[in-house]
């Protein structure tokens, strides 16, 4: 069977599409054909299956059921979980491989898959070989599959809640599940370990009825942030559409970014484990890599990315990692995967640790403060972005310190800015961050001079 798929739902980390489009069940039947092969290939005997709220997901789900199981492999079908809980599921009972059905934080009429051989998501060149395979209509057939219903919320919550070391602080704490996938988990947790919630959106609907779910986008955190206020919490925890990203606001409502929770985070690990090494990516303030620092631990900066940061803190045996975005992988205590929910449990224990009289801002106190921009992206074409990286690094290279990992991390005095090039889109991301505006200004104004220089360079030259 050969199918006419969408060339480019087949994307860097994920497929994903418009359901009805570019995942409908005349496209997915080979995709999951392809996919089975490569399990059986892997020496695969079992694979865990998951699926979101989304109306196209049972659909999508069905045919996954049909071609594993029809390759010979035992299917765990955990039904409607978020993805990590899926990854849990494959991780826990060392499955040969996984399975999520989701599109994250995407509108309602897209889906996706997020595709696992053993407990390893598959990316770039693997995930063209599901649509080399798809396209060729490659498919095994084999006796012996089966198909097993399993649930998993409790046993996930029971061995979050086994784990947690709460502390005697009362907390009050306000959740915002955003209608995704870890509205039932955190606040079966939270029920569990006693502490006092108040729920917006805890229900899934794959419809996203009252905002986005995407934390990184402040305005979606505008509910969540008033209700901090409104009912004097000490904290607010929210959620992106499939439950591997965590949006986090203090007591006054303010947002914690992801680079500044890893420090929270690191902090308490580096009590426990003297010396341990903590990934953040290129993107990430310099106050996270010199608190690790001050504080003992090992500071590993990583190229921007999901497969690169797991592959960074699996190479290093790095106990913890983190990006901007919210994705935290804890492997101190822990799998070693993107969990918000298991993320939020451990800010609940350092939480329930602060004195009674002080607000869970004292956490970082003693943290310098440093002014940053947003991501500025700068349109630019697939062709030339990596050119003009090339060219920012060998300018700067004479001139000052550059980091070139991932594009140019470029320091100056106070600060630092950094010029690279999407994964995904044909634009280049800058950052800045220094000690004081002027600063940032300065640093900004002779980087982005190089930038508009190299790409009209490049325009020229194509
Ligand atoms: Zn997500």
């Amino acid at each position: 069977m050969s199918a006419t798929l969408n060339p480019n739902i087949f994307r860097a980390y994920d497929i994903r599409g418009v359901a009805e489009r570019d995942l409908t069940t005349e496209s997915v039947v080979p995709i999951a054909n392809s996919f089975a092969a490569m399990l059986v290939d892997a020496g695969s005997r079992d694979v865990a299956l998951g699926r979101d709220v989304r109306a196209s997901s049972p659909r999508i789900a069905e045919v996954f059921r049909q071609a594993l199981s029809s390759a010979g492999l035992q299917v765990y079908d955990l039904g409607i979980v978020s993805t990590p809980m899926l990854y849990y599921g494959v991780s826990r009972f060392q499955r040969g491989g996984g399975v999520m059905i989701t599109a994250s934080h995407n509108p309602s009429p897209d889906n996706g898959l997020k595709l696992l051989i053993n407990d390893v998501a598959i990316s770039g060149d693997r995930i063209q070989e599901i649509y080399q395979g798809a396209q060729a209509g490659r498919k095994i057939v084999a006796d012996g599959g089966a198909v097993h219903t399993t649930d998993i919320l409790d046993t996930y919550v029971t061995e979050l809640t086994e784990q947690a070391c709460i502390g005697p602080r009362a907390l009050k704490i306000a959740v915002d599940g955003g209608n995704g996938m870890s509205g039932p988990s955190i606040t079966r947790l939270l029920d569990r370990l006693g502490i006092e919630h108040i729920d917006l959106y805890c229900d899934p609907d794959g419809d996203f009825p009252n905002h986005h779910p995407d934390p990184t986008q402040i305005d979606t955190l505008v509910d969540l942030q008033r209700t901090v206020l409104e009912h004097g919490c000490d904290l607010g925890l929210a959620f992106d559409g499939d439950g591997d990203r965590i949006g986090v606001v203090d007591e006054e409502g303010r947002v914690i970014h992801g680079d500044r929770l890893v420090i929270i985070y690191a902090r308490e690990i580096l009590k426990e484990v003297p010396g341990a090494r903590i990934v953040g990516e290129v993107k990430c303030s310099d106050t996270l890599f010199s608190m690790i620092e001050k504080w003992g631990g090992d500071p590993i900066m990583s190229r921007v990315g999901h497969s690169f940061i797991k592959a960074t803190l699996r190479e290093n045996g790095a106990l913890l990692a983190g990006e901007m975005s919210g994705h935290m992988f804890f492997k101190h205590r822990y799998y070693g995967f993107d969990d918000a929910v298991y993320a939020a449990m451990r800010l609940l224990e350092i939480a329930s640790n602060v004195p009674e009289d002080a607000p869970f801002s004292t956490l970082l106190a003693d943290v310098p403060d440093t002014v940053t921009t947003p991501e500025i992206r700068v349109d630019c074409p697939d062709i030339s972005k990596f050119g003009v990286v090339d060219s920012v690094v060998s300018h700067f290279r004479a001139l000052r310190p550059v980091e070139d990992i991932d594009g140019a991390r470029i320091r100056f005095e106070n600060g630092w800015g950094l010029v690279r090039a999407s994964n995904t889109q044909p634009v280049l991301v800058l950052r800045f961050e220094a000690t004081t505006d002027a600063e940032l200004n300065a640093y900004q104004s002779e980087i982005m001079e190089v930038v508009t220089a190299a790409i009209s360079a490049c325009d020229d030259s194509v």
